[in-house]
């Protein structure tokens, strides 16, 4: 069906941070798939992997055990101290997964109609729970009506959380991205996810992290909550897991851990054989390779870059991010850069209409990023001009 406004090329082949087209032209992947290949593409020891595994066995069914579910699930566990893993397909999934965790949690305590508290610029997802949970009018539209149970509140903001606190006793647990991927590459301070736990804790609600997209090693740390002490009931997680092989995962801790019981929730697919030899080899490689601080390396030199050339200049509000997720805000709508970088054999993306944002394979080069740059940054630069100057510009032309 007509869902996707398609870039006007498709690529035959992947190695590295490098993708073919038909025609045999290079492209150099500023975007892994969208947060999804953080290896890149065609990595051996994952590809090793996936054709051992799919010449032994693919799927059976969770109606019986699966030895590779369980390692992954203690593999996943250990690297982020949560206890238990649900296992589904993709990030709404585990989504979904999180918010029956939570309505079950609410019923639990004797909260007939329980609530969640969401973010503005929030994305979750596209099925209708996740889309009611995501903060954008673009997403909702024309699918009303929307799943009630949600309650939105700015994001980065910990007194509209505690103003919902006091005045709605409905709510039993808090769903937020601690970087914003798909509402722009936003940012919260240091002390919002400290004051969240505080809330949480002191409301006895569920702290939820959607970690979809900030988590398998993006930001610097397996998880972004990482980055601090502080520790989710609740995260889900897809993109990156399975480097480009279907896997989502909902994690929970303590009193969410014990919430499913056999029948309350299930994926036919979920955590199959094969996608959790896929999503091992994953763990493993970035561990080995040492991903993470790869991408805090080659993240601080591009978001440093981008600060020398742009911080201060006419039309650029913000350069912001954190290791391979990178936003840069512009003043003015800059999608057509997307295009002018693919016709230049660099692949980027543009979010919410004035934030390009990059999310590079992890395994990025330093040379890598150099020719990412060279491209971009020159590309930024007359796009900027362009906006300043726009009748001189229309005159040249
Ligand atoms: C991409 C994304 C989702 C949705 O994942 P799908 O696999 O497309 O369903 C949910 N949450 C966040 C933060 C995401 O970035």
């Amino acid at each position: 069906m007509n869902t996707y406004a398609r870039l006007p090329v498709a690529f035959v082949r992947g190695e590295g941070c490098w993708l073919w087209d038909a025609q045999g032209k290079r492209y150099l992947d500023g975007m892994a798939g969208v947060a999804v290949c953080g290896l890149g593409h065609a990595h051996p020891k994952h590809v090793a992997a996936l054709r051992e595994q799919a010449g032994t066995l693919i799927h059976t069914s969770n109606l019986y055990e699966i030895a590779l579910q369980e390692r992954l699930a203690d593999r996943l566990a250990a690297i982020s101290g949560m206890e238990n893993v649900f296992f589904c397909n993709s990030g709404c999934e585990a989504n979904e997964a999180a918010i029956k965790l939570a309505r079950l949690f609410g019923h639990k305590k004797g909260v007939e109609s329980p609530a969640i508290v969401v973010m503005e610029k929030a994305f979750h997802g596209r099925t209708m729970a996740t889309l009611s949970a995501t903060g954008s009018r673009k997403v909702q539209a024309g699918f009303e009506p929307l799943v009630s149970g949600f309650v939105r509140v700015p994001f980065d903001d910990l007194d509209a959380v505690r103003k919902v606190a006091e005045n709605n006793r409905s709510v039993v647990a808090v769903l937020v991205e601690l970087l914003q991927g798909e509402g722009g590459v936003n940012i919260c301070g240091d002390e919002y996810l400290a004051g969240l736990r505080e809330i949480c804790d002191a409301n006895g609600w569920l702290l939820m992290l959607d970690e979809v997209q900030s988590g398998m090693g993006r930001t610097g740390q397996w998880f972004a909550f990482q980055h601090s002490g502080i520790k989710p009931d609740v995260m889900p997680l897809a993109k990156g897991l399975g480097n480009g092989v279907p896997i989502g995962a909902c994690l929970a801790a303590g009193p969410a851990a014990q919430l499913f019981k056999p029948g309350s929730h299930g994926s036919t697919f979920g955590g199959n054989p094969l996608c959790s030899a896929a999503a091992l080899a994953t763990l493993e490689i970035i561990e080995e390779e040492r991903l993470m601080e790869n991408a805090v390396q080659i993240g601080d030199f591009i978001r440093g870059e981008l600060v020398r050339h742009f911080a201060g200049s006419r039309g650029v509000k913000e350069i912001r991010g954190k290791g391979l997720m990178i936003g840069m805000e512009l003043e003015h709508s800059c999608g057509e850069l997307v295009q002018q970088a693919l016709d230049k054999g660099v692949l980027i993306n543009v979010t919410v209409d004035n934030v390009i944002r990059l999310l590079p394979p992890l395994i990025m080069k330093r040379e890598e990023a150099e020719l990412l740059l060279a491209t971009l940054v020159p590309l930024v630069a007359a796009f900027l001009d362009r906006q300043s100057a726009p009748r001189a510009a229309a005159q040249s032309a």
